[in-house]
């Protein structure tokens, strides 16, 4: 494969930016390498600028469920844009799209539009604080919620993938103010609850953690967290910047049934574009500013285009049957890796949620992030390098959930599994 191109640029990048990137786990650093510069992207393929193609289980790590450049998306940012990039007074748009995640996500009466999912996170752990009038939150081992400070404490993503647990730059008396559990552990739970519960202004957790690679909440997980929250006057917030409008339509939430009092989103709503989004009960959205004391702004929340790119892949998604038929290719594509690696007798796990799945190089089953952390990285290293060489683009950390988009038809996943069956073979 010719690399040329890209290993121009990264070296260039590596120059003038962080690592050569501008988001960490993009440089390729666990997995080893360097990693491709996209030219263009379309459907489920990702074309690098040296020409290669890649079926692509990435998808700009969530964004893009409808597939890449999807032509009515394309159409309603291009007919958007011609009448002005931003304008810093409303636009209708925010107020579609306002309609369309409360009527969605019906535990959102209201929701404030902002530009990223840390954005959102960073705002939801803000109004848990000011409406509570209580300083600790609580998180999980291997839950990402963005770059955020208190949430930078034994975080996943690229910040476990660069084994970086705890980030310098935040300060002790803030990290001191976030309290971690292990994931599907009910006790931890109760026990943490029953000594600082008073104290908790909010628990925000990835519902399926996807920064973990991905693992699903044991049965009645979420509904004892639900429970305890509002037997201690705390806060449940749903981090569903990557589940949302993707594990169905109305996100986890949906999926599992539960009602968390906030919620944040990102990714899909933007549908490519910078956004972010928080929202939850309209007596606690009613505390922010201007109506409320609490404090949040954003010089491009709302943004025309963003909502443009975002309100037409919300339009892709409600089609009917989409859910089911994501749900399927990713069972599809899951059942064909492990049939592969069985008949490599490479010891191999997946795990899934519609559109959303979990590659671990360990034998089943994954429940908490120890079982995640246990997983064999170095051949997931390996492995991930030998179906790059066959064109297809896994995400470059053992601990990042893969997505599936609409484009990912019956070909693409055939081609997956084949490329896979090599892939397994020379990692045995
Ligand atoms: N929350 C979750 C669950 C995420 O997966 C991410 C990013 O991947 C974020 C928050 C942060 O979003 P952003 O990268 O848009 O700031």
């Amino acid at each position: 494969m010719n690399n040329e191109h890209s290993h121009d640029l990264f070296t260039r990048a590596s120059r003038l930016l962080p690592g050569g990137v501008n988001s960490p786990v993009r440089a390729f650093k666990s997995v080893g390498g360097e990693p491709f510069f996209a030219r263009r992207a379309e459907g489920a393929y990702l074309y690098d600028v040296d020409g290669n193609r890649y079926v692509d289980y990435v998808g700009s790590w969530g964004p893009m469920i409808a597939g890449h450049a999807h032509p009515q998306v394309l159409d309603a940012v291009a007919r958007t844009m011609r009448d002005g990039l931003s304008f810093g007074v409303p636009n209708a748009l925010e107020v579609t799209m306002a309609e369309a995640i409360t009527r969605i996500v019906p535990s959102c009466e209201m929701v404030r539009m902002v530009n990223s999912g840390t954005e959102a996170t960073l705002s939801a752990i803000r109004v848990a604080r000011g409406a509570t009038g209580r300083n600790r939150i609580v998180k999980f081992e291997g839950c990402y919620h963005g770059h955020g400070d208190s949430f930078l404490v034994k975080a996943g993503s690229g910040v476990m993938t660069l084994g970086l647990p705890n980030s310098p730059g935040v300060p002790a008396a803030l990290a001191d103010l976030t309290l971690t559990l292990p994931y599907n552990d009910f006790d931890a739970a109760t026990a943490l609850f029953a000594e600082f519960g008073a104290e908790v202004a909010g628990l925000i957790i990835e519902p399926v953690v996807g920064n973990a690679n991905c693992i699903l909440p044991r049965e009645g997980y979420l509904q004892h967290l639900r429970e305890l929250c509002t037997q201690h006057g705390a806060l449940l917030i749903f981090d569903e910047v990557m589940t949302g409008f993707r594990v169905a339509l109305g996100g986890a939430q949906q999926r599992y049934g539960i009602t968390p009092d906030l919620s944040t989103f990102g990714k899909i709503i933007g549908g490519g574009m910078p956004v972010g989004a928080y929202g939850g009960r309209r007596d606690l959205m009613a505390q922010v500013a201007p109506s409320g004391p609490i404090y949040q702004a954003g010089t491009l929340s709302g943004n025309p285009v963003a909502m443009a790119a975002g309100l037409a892949t919300l339009e892709l998604i409600q089609e009917p049957g989409f859910h089911d038929a994501l749900e399927q290719s990713t069972h599809a594509l899951c059942d064909g890796l492990e049939a592969a690696a069985r008949e490599a007798g490479v010891a191999f796990h997946t795990t899934r949620a519609p559109g959303m799945f979990g590659l671990y190089f360990r034998e089943g089953p994954v429940e908490m992030f120890a079982d995640a952390l246990a997983s064999d990285t170095g051949r997931f290293n390996r492995f991930f390098h030998a179906m790059l060489e066959r064109g297809v683009y896994l995400a470059p950390s053992a601990f990042e959930a893969g997505f599936v988009s609409s484009a990912h038809g019956a070909a693409e996943i055939d081609y997956t599994v084949n490329a896979a069956r090599e892939a397994f073979a020379m990692v045995r």
